[in-house]
Formats: structure tokens, C-alpha cells, sequence
């Protein structure tokens, strides 16, 4: 079967290599869909930080719907079923785990780690097979992955119902944060974003009010709208700058949860902190392990319902042989619009 594999920076190439066999307990699913992650591009651009030699080349992917193709011993899902894979395999053991906090293991995917979804087929643990509703695409269904970090965030952060809400950045997770916001019952929702097709699907998914930084302090507008400060923050970007804007939006006593992710030390004034008294807190990933669908559930409950347009939240679909040119490239060119591309083998 064919599979995109990195070798090193910036260098994917499409392979040839053997189709994968399930093992007892796990599930081999077609690849209807895989989108690429703001963690893929770190990877495909700073490779050595994150990978050893012996580690490459490599097939990424996690974000990953399909149909199951074959099934090993003990799997109870049948053949031809539509999933969603969850990307993380949990421990079971550590204190982190005990406590249900799956998300946090000490030693996540130690018992599995498998090549990714950047293929014609994947092998997956059949704990991690979430079967879809009719009417909901296994292709559509890949977005479940981004939207619940998005999703996540919301729930980790204090948002109520009726609290003002700021979201800086409006990339595929920071979207995810808005329409979960929304979906809580948090508003009004103030988006600031400098990239306008960004702003323009922050509006479908539940912003009120859409800032472009580039033309005005978002901070100030916050400000001057709420009258005090939102009462919840979302740093959706993991930039410096993003991170004292998402705090400053705040008011005295506010919150900011940061799911931004940060390639190294940020400068930051902790007086914003003590001065008023705000509070930030930090979300990763989102429930997996035996607690999965707490989270992809409602992403997939919101895609049968149509609350979710997987039409508005991915910008290309693209096959597996031009996953560089039309993929990852197309997503690390600051001058384009992308946003999500799913990769279709
Ligand atoms: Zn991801
Ligand atoms: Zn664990």
C-alpha cells in the first residue's frame, strides 16, 4: 500500500510498503480521511528535535476516520464499519490514569506506537474505534480529533453560562474553543484573528464579534465593549504576544486557558497576573483511553446534528501523493488560506 513517510526536514516521501495486519484487539481501517495537524508541521519541519534516527522514516497522522477492513481476535466491531480512531493510547497504570485523567498519562502511547494515517490503511487499537452514526462521513468524521482539543479547553476552562468569552485565534483548534464556547452557553463570543476567511468561519461557528488585530488593539475593543474585561480567555495561537493579549482581554479575577502550542520560552509580564488577580491554566489534547467518546461524542453528535459544517471547518481535501505540495507546504506558507486540509488516500 502506499504511505507518506518523513525521513528528516521537510522531506516526505510516498512509499510503498506493506499493508498492515491487525493483532488480537485491534481493528484495520481503511483511510478514508487524515488531516494534518499543527503537530505534523512541527514535526516535518523541526524533525530532529522530536525524532531519532532510528525512528525514520516515519508515517504521521492522527486525525484519522474510516472503515474497518479487517479485525484481529477478540474485536467485537464488524468489517465495513464506519469509525473514528482516537489518536493516544493510555497506560492504564500511572496515577494520572487512576484518576481518570487520560489525557495526562506518564507514559502515553508506550504500549503503541504505531505508524499514522498518512496511508492507504492503518492498524489501531480496537479500543480506539469509535463507530459513527449514519449520516456522518468517516471522512467528515476525521475533524473529531481537532475539534475536541478545542472542545477540551471549554470544559477545563471556568466558562458559564452568559460569561463574556475572548478567543484569540481562529486556527482549527481555536474554532473548536468558539464553537464549544457557544455551545456552553458563553457570550457575547469576541474573536480576534488577522486572517479574514479565519473570521469569517469564526462567525459560523458562534463568534459575535470578529476583531482583526491588524486594524485594532483587541484588547482595548474588549475592554471597551465589556466594561471591565471578558470573563474568559482562550489563547489559541502559542505566541508571546497572543498569550499577554488573551490575558490582558481578561477581567480583574478573569481566566485564560492556553491550548496554543509553544515551540519555546515566551516572555510574560506575571504582574497581570498578581496585579488583578487572574488566573491561567493550561489544556492538552482532549479524553481518550476508555473516557474517548466523553469528548468525540458530542463532536460527532454535533456533526449528525448539523450544529458542526465539516464543510466550513476544512479548507482542501487532497490525495496522498500530493500531501507536500498541496499539504504540508500549503500549510506552513504564511501567505495562504489554509486552515485544515484532510489528506484523502
Ligand atoms: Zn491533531
Ligand atoms: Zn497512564
Amino acid at each position: 500500500m502506499k504511505a507518506a513517510r518523513l525521513y528528516g526536514e521537510e522531506d516526505i516521501r510516498i512509499d510503498d510498503v506493506e499493508a498492515p495486519t491487525p493483532g488480537e484487539g485491534e481493528v484495520l481501517v481503511d483511510v478514508a480521511a487524515c488531516g494534518i495537524c499543527g503537530s505534523d508541521l512541527h514535526f516535518y519541519q523541526h524533525t530532529d528535535d522530536f525524532f531519532d534516527d532510528e525512528d525514520l522514516p516515519q508515517t504521521l497522522g492522527h486525525e484519522i476516520g474510516g472503515t474497518i477492513a479487517a479485525t484481529g481476535e477478540g474485536v467485537d466491531l464488524a468489517v465495513g464499519t464506519e469509525v473514528v480512531l482516537g489518536p493516544h493510547t493510555p497506560c492504564g497504570e500511572c496515577w494520572c490514569c487512576e484518576e481518570g485523567k487520560y489525557n495526562l498519562c506518564r507514559d502515553l502511547n508506550a504500549t503503541s506506537a504505531r505508524p499514522g494515517g498518512y496511508a492507504e490503511q492503518v492498524v489501531e487499537s480496537a479500543d480506539n474505534a469509535v463507530p459513527l452514526p449514519d449520516g456522518v462521513s468517516p471522512a467528515d468524521a476525521a475533524i473529531a480529533q481537532p475539534v475536541s482539543v478545542g472542545l477540551h479547553a471549554v470544559r477545563q476552562s471556568p466558562l458559564g453560562v452568559g460569561d463574556s468569552v475572548a478567543v484569540v485565534g481562529a486556527g482549527p483548534i481555536g474554532l473548536g474553543a468558539i464553537r464549544s464556547a457557544k455551545a456552553a452557553g458563553g457570550g457575547p463570543i469576541y474573536v480576534s484573528e488577522p486572517q479574514d476567511s479565519r473570521r469569517e468561519v469564526a462567525a459560523d461557528f458562534g463568534a459575535d464579534v470578529l476583531i482583526d488585530p491588524t486594524e485594532e488593539d483587541p484588547v482595548e475593543r474588549i475592554h471597551e465593549e465589556t466594561g471591565r474585561g471578558a470573563d474568559v480567555a482562550f489563547e489559541a495561537v502559542g505566541h508571546e504576544n497572543t498569550l499577554t493579549q488573551a490575558v490582558e482581554s481578561t477581567r480583574a479575577d478573569g481566566h485564560t486557558t492556553v491550548i496554543g502550542v509553544f515551540s519555546g520560552p515566551a516572555e510574560f509580564e506575571p504582574q497581570l497576573l498578581v496585579q488583578d488577580q487572574r488566573t491561567v491554566g493550561g489544556s492538552t489534547s482532549h479524553l481518550v483511553g476508555p473516557r474517548l467518546t466523553e469528548e468525540y461524542g458530542v463532536v460527532i453528535r454535533q456533526l449528525e446534528n448539523g450544529d458542526l459544517d465539516a464543510e466550513k471547518y476544512v479548507t482542501s481535501r487532497v490525495g496522498l501523493d500530493d500531501i507536500v505540495a498541496d499539504g504540508f507546504d500549503a500549510l506552513t506558507d504564511d501567505e495562504s488560506e489554509e486552515r485544515k486540509i484532510l489528506v484523502c488516500p
